[in-house]
Order: structure tokens, then sequence, then C-alpha cells
């Protein structure tokens, strides 16, 4: 079960639900701290929080923004 609100697009990269936060995207590389496991995602740029898709490692401090 995800604690985040989020599902894998059909070529498997993680898309964040958008609320109602305007049309800017961040997309980039994750890796998770807790079991390596890396993928693509993307989030509404200024969202915060992050969930591993394999392990549901959670980071909520996690901002969304360009790197
Ligand atoms: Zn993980």
């Amino acid at each position: 079960m995800s604690l985040l609100y989020w599902h894998l697009d059909p070529h498997g990269v993680q898309m964040y639900a958008h609320a109602d936060r305007g049309l800017q995207w961040v997309r980039q590389s994750c890796k998770c701290p807790a079991c390596g496991h890396t993928w693509q995602a993307v989030a509404p740029r200024g969202s915060a929080g992050i969930e591993c898709p394999k392990c549901h490692e959670v980071d909520l401090s996690f901002v969304w923004k360009e790197r």
C-alpha cells in the first residue's frame, strides 16, 4: 500500500498526483536510501514527499524542485 498519492505510468515512471499546483513539473531520477532502488519520477514542482515505489520508504521532508 502506498502512503503518498502516485501511480506508475505505462513506462514505469512514477507520477505524483497533481493536486492544484499548476502545470510545472519536475522529472528526475531518484534513488532510495533504504533499499537502493532507482527510478524515474514526475511530480509537481514545490510539492513535498517522496516514496520509494519498491519498498515504500517515505521522506516527507523531500521537496520537488529543479536540481
Ligand atoms: Zn526503497
